[in-house]
């Protein structure tokens, strides 16, 4: 079926307000062009993220009722350990606010300084926070992987001969730990095979290098597998899951994903040793192990959602309105990265604007049209995010791709909204000609997309 039907009924809403476009106006000239800067209440669909901004069901809310507030052993924290058990299988757990403290814990015990950090692709925060230990990210994902064009049904895999080559160049006491993020979020959402995870596990055991997953979308992963590899076209998401967890000596998870909460996350592992040192650090940064950083009532919405998150129809609902989306702008000529991953449709903002240059910032220009015309806030993920100035010569630099995307919160926009996305980004289309380019009025020296001013170019 192409497009399942949500597995859910509504029971409670949050009204929306459908503003107009000189109201828009208005807020994009007090936000200088930056849709960061603009209020959530004068956004109709927002596209900004598809973390933390999952709607819980009512058996979640039920177990907010049931949250144990005590500072040590809460029951929560044993059903929040019990279920993570059940699908991870991991036995030390360290629950943590959000998925960025959970590899900040991580790192700052087992990398030092001159060390390499394998991944298919890290994501911004773990670039950061390996970064911020003194050792370097490198990112192996297969050469289909960066190939906006190429529809290779595993597109997250890493490739294994470089993962090798890496290995034996800077040798294994290098290199503490092997990352592989599953779905591969930077490179659009896509999923990693169980063969590949199989070879990369059999490479670190050849080294004795531990392998973590970056499990923040797990269960979509999951799901392209069912779909995908023919090994588990009959066999359960939980079963996958946990083929895909006995491949590895840990994980770091954000919640905030396939969690199906707005808050938490997590660090999970075998190795005793290294739980302790992660452990005595989680007391002196975020809290008591049986809390760590999170109410008791998080705890318990985070093991509820944890099971939730593995329903096949929840699943098929899920990747099916993600991929409906996608059909729908790509039928009407709407140029779009392919195969579309688990969490986002992305708009390819080149050739939606070819007029423009890549110093008039389209993908940028393509996001402010989106809000000004339609109410819809996406994320420019391009020469805005990625472009730099260089210091010495004052000249910019520019990414490979340019995109705008759009990405769906889970369980919370019904399939009439996602038609309204795409026939407003299909009339936004045809007049392609009319959207002007963007230049610069200030950025900050890092991460300059959050807080950068910007005006079109007359
Ligand atoms: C969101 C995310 C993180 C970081 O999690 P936060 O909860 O935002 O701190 C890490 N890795 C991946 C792949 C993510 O998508």
């Amino acid at each position: 079926m192409d497009f399942p039907a949500e597995p859910f009924r509504i029971k409670v809403i949050e009204p929306i307000k459908k503003t107009t476009r000189e109201q828009r106006i208005q807020q994009l000239e007090k936000a200088g062009l930056n849709v960061f800067n603009i209020p959530a209440e004068m956004v109709f669909i927002d596209l900004l993220t598809d973390s933390g901004t999952s709607a819980m069901s009512d058996n979640q809310w039920a177990g907010l009722m049931m949250g144990d507030e005590s500072y040590a052993g809460s029951k929560n924290y044993y059903h929040f350990e019990e279920s993570i058990r059940d699908i991870f299988g991991f036995s030390c757990i360290i629950p943590t606010h959000q998925g960025r403290s959970a590899e900040n814990l991580l790192f700052s015990v087992v990398l030092k300084k001159g060390d390499f950090v394998p991944n298919n692709i890290h994501f911004d925060t773990t670039r950061a926070n390996v970064l911020h230990n003194g050792a370097v990210p490198v990112d192996l994902v297969i050469d289909e992987g960066l190939d906006p064009h190429c529809e290779h049904p595993f597109k997250g895999n890493m490739d294994i001969a470089k993962l090798e080559r890496l290995i034996e160049e800077k040798g294994a006491g290098q290199i503490p730990i092997i990352l592989l993020t599953v779905t591969n979020n930077s490179g659009g959402g896509q999923p990693v095979s169980i063969e590949n995870i199989r070879q990369v596990h059999r490479v670190a055991r050849k080294f004795k290098i531990p392998f973590f997953l970056d499990a923040c979308r797990f269960a979509e992963n999951c799901f392209f597998i069912k779909e995908r590899e023919p090994e588990f076209a009959k066999t359960s998401i939980v079963e996958i899951a946990r083929e895909m967890f006995s491949y590895a000596d840990g994980c770091t998870m954000s919640a905030k994903k396939d969690g199906l909460v707005n808050i938490g996350g997590f660090l999970a592992m075998y190795d005793t040793a290294l739980y302790e040192k992660a452990a005595n650090l989680l007391i002196l940064v975020e809290g008591f192990p049986t809390y760590g950083g999170l109410a008791g009532r998080d705890l318990e919405a985070i093991a509820r959602g944890l099971q939730e998150v593995l329903d096949e129809d929840y699943l098929a609902f899920r990747i099916g309105q993600v991929r409906h989306l996608g059909k729908m702008l790509s039928e009407s000529g709407v140029p779009i990265l392919k195969p579309v991953g688990g969490h986002a449709v992305y708009l390819n903002a080149r050739e939606f604007l070819p007029h423009l240059p890549q110093s008039q910032f389209p993908a940028q220009a393509l996001t402010v049209a989106l809000y000004r015309e339609a109410g819809i806030r996406a994320v420019e993920i391009g020469g805005l995010m990625f472009g730099m100035t260089d210091s010495e010569t004052g000249q910019e630099r520019y990414p490979e791709l340019e995109l705008v995307r759009l990405a769906i919160p889970r369980r919370v926009y019904t399939s009439m909204h996602m038609q309204y996305v795409a026939h407003a980004i299909a009339q936004i289309h045809k007049q392609r000609d009319s959207i002007k380019g963007l230049r610069l009025l200030y950025q900050a020296p890092l991460l300059r997309h959050f807080t950068a001013r910007l005006a079109e170019v007359s």
